[in-house]
C-alpha cells in the first residue's frame, strides 16, 4: 500500500527489537492522536530469532521503560521482571581466576520493579527475561513481518524506505532501529563502522541444576551478573535469575554465560582452524579446551567446565526455556561508536539502539541505551508537535544527546572489554585486586552519601 488515505502522518520504524518496539509504544502512548505509527521487522515472526535470556536493566532504563509504555503493558512488566527472591542481588560480583571477591556492589532493597524508579540509587537496577521483556513490548503491535529494509529513498516531505521483495512505504520520519548491522545506517552514515575488540566470546544458554546454581552464587556472594577475570585476558560473564523454571523433579535456573578469550588465541593456533562454528558440538569442545588451558585447575574451573559441558547441542523442542534456541557459535565482540564521526545530517531519517551505537555486554549497557533513545526521541517530537520547535532543530538535539550519552557507554564498555582481554602476571593481579578494592570501596562511598541525602 503506497498511499497514505489517513490525514495523520504516518512514521516509520524499521526493527522491531527493544528499541524499535519502545518507540512504538512511546509514539503511540504520548503521540499517538498526531502519528500514526508502522513497524517492520524482517524476521517472520516473534520466535524466528533467539531472543536472549537475562539482561540488566538499569534505574534509568527501567525510568524510560515506564515513560515509554503505556499502563496495560506495565502491568506485565512482572512477567518480565520478577519480584527479586529471598537471596537475591541484584547487581554485579568480580570475582578473580580462582573465585577470590574482587567487586560487589551493594544494592538497595525493593520489593519490585515498580519501585525501583524512585530510589537513590546509582547502581539499583534489576536482572530481567529479554525474550519475555520483548513478548510484553510486542502487546498491541502490529507488526508486518517478513520485510527486510534494504535501503530508503527521501523526498522533500518524507521518506520512502524500500523493502527486499520490491515494496515500499512512505511516512515523514524513518527511525532505524534494526540493529548491528542496519542497512539504514550504512547508508545514512557510511563511514560510521563497526570497531572490532579482538576479543572472541562464546555465549550459551544452560538449564542450571539447582545444586549447581547455588554453587555457582555462593561464587558470587549472591549477586545475579557475575564475572570471573582470569590472568590470559579471558573472563566468564553470566547472569541469572534464582527463580526456577522448572519444578519437576529438580529446580532448574535460566542462565546465561558467556566465556571471552583473545581472538589472537585462535588465529594463532592451528587446531582452532579445524573448529566448525556450524556445529555446536565442535565449538562447545574447543571452548571447554580454552577454558581449560586458560584457567588454573580449580574448583571454579571444574565448576565452570561442568556448566559448559550442560549447553545442549541442538534445540531441546518446545520445552522452555529453549524455545528460541541459540546455536552456539564462537562470535567476535564489536561495537560502534556514534562520536567515531563529524556529526550528520539532522533530517527524517533518525538512527536509534544498536543500529547507532552498538556495545558489547560486558557493562550491561546496550539495551538500556536503546530504551533511553525512545524516551529521549518521543521528548523531541513532542517538543515539535506541542511546542511548535522546529522539527530538525529536534531532531539535531536528540542527535546530539544520544551521540554523547551513547558514546560514553561504548568507551566504558569497549576500555572494559579491552582491558581484561590483556593477559596479566604477578604485578598485574596485585594491581587489578587493588584497584577493583579500591573502586568497590568508592562506590560503597557513592552509595552511602546517595541513600542517606
Ligand atoms: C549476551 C548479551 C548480553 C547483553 N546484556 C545486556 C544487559 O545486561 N543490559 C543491556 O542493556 N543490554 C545488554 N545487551 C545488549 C542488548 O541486547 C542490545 O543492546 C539491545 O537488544 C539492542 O536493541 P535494538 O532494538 O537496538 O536492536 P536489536 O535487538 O538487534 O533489534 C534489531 C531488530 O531489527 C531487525 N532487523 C535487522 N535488520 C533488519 C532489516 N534489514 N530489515 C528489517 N528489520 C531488520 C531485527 O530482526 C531485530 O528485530 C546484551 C547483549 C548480549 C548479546
Amino acid at each position: 500500500m503506497e498511499n497514505n488515505t489517513d490525514k495523520k502522518p504516518t512514521i516509520l520504524i524499521v526493527g522491531a527489537g527493544i528499541g524499535g518496539l519502545c518507540i512504538y509504544q512511546s509514539i503511540r502512548k504520548h503521540l499517538g492522536q498526531k502519528f500514526n505509527v508502522k513497524i517492520f521487522d524482517r524476521e517472520t515472526g516473534p520466535r524466528d530469532r533467539w531472543q536472549g535470556y537475562n539482561i540488566y536493566i538499569n534505574r534509568k532504563g527501567v525510568t524510560s521503560l515506564f515513560y515509554c509504555t503505556p499502563p496495560e503493558v506495565q502491568a506485565r512488566f512482572p512477567e518480565a521482571m520478577p519480584d527479586p527472591a529471598p537471596k537475591e542481588h541484584h547487581t554485579i560480583s568480580i570475582v578473580d581466576h580462582i573465585g577470590k571477591q574482587l567487586l560487589w556492589i551493594p544494592q538497595p532493597t525493593y520489593k519490585s520493579v515498580y519501585e525501583i524508579e524512585p530510589l537513590k540509587h546509582d547502581f539499583a537496577g534489576i536482572v530481567t527475561y529479554r525474550n519475555r521483556l520483548r513478548d510484553i513490548l510486542l502487546e498491541g503491535v502490529d507488526i508486518q513481518w517478513g520485510k527486510k529494509c534494504v535501503g530508503y529513498e527521501e523526498s522533500d516531505d518524507g521518506v520512502w524506505v524500500l523493502f527486499d521483495d520490491g515494496t515500499r512505504e512512505f511516512g515523514v520520519l524513518l527511525i532505524g532501529a534494526d540493529g548491528i548491522n542496519s542497512p539504514i545506517r550504512k547508508q545514512k552514515v557510511p563511514n560510521l563502522e563497526i570497531f572490532n575488540l579482538g576479543v572472541t566470546s562464546v555465549d550459551v544458554d544452560v538449564a542450571l541444576p539447582k545444586n549447581l546454581a547455588e554453587k555457582l552464587l555462593a561464587v558470587y556472594n549472591y549477586a545475579l551478573m557475575q564475572k570471573s577475570v582470569g590472568l590470559n585476558g579471558d573472563a566468564f560473564f553470566s547472569f541469572m535469575r534464582f527463580i526456577p523454571i522448572d519444578q519437576s523433579d529438580e529446580s532448574y535456573y535460566r542462565l546465561g554465560i558467556g566465556f571471552h578469550y583473545p581472538t589472537i588465541l585462535d588465529t594463532d593456533d592451528s587446531n582452532s582452524k579445524l573448529v566448525d562454528d556450524d556445529n555446536p558440538e565442535s565449538v562447545m569442545r574447543h571452548t571447554i579446551s580454552r577454558i581449560k588451558q586458560l584457567r588454573p585447575p580449580c574448583e571454579l574451573t571444574d565448576l565452570m567446565v561442568e556448566i559448559f559441558s550442560l549447553v545442549p547441542y541442538s534445540d531441546p523442542g518446545k520445552k522452555y526455556p529453549f524455545r528460541t534456541y541459540n546455536p552456539p557459535r564462537r562470535r567476535p565482540l564489536r561495537d560502534i561508536d556514534p562520536l567515531s564521526v563529524s556529526p550528520w545530517k539532522n533530517d527524517r531519517v533518525i538512527l536509534l539502539g544498536d543500529a547507532v551505537h552498538a556495545m558489547n555486554p560486558l557493562l550491561g549497557l546496550g539495551a538500556n541505551n536503546a530504551i533511553q533513545d525512545a524516551d529521549l526521541l518521543t521528548k523531541e517530537l513532542l517538543n515539535y508537535v506541542y511546542k511548535n520547535d522546529d522539527l530538525f532543530a529536534c531532531i539535531r538535539r536528540y542527535n546530539e544527546q544520544m551521540r554523547a550519552r551513547s558514546s560514553k557507554d561504548v568507551q566504558s564498555s569497549r576500555n572494559t572489554a579491552l582491558r581484561q582481554n590483556v593477559p596479566i602476571g604477578k604485578f598485574g593481579e596485585i594491581f587489578r585486586f587493588m584497584m577493583l578494592r579500591a573502586i568497590s570501596a568508592l562506590i560503597y562511598v557513592i552509595v552511602l552519601i546517595q541513600t542517606r541525602s
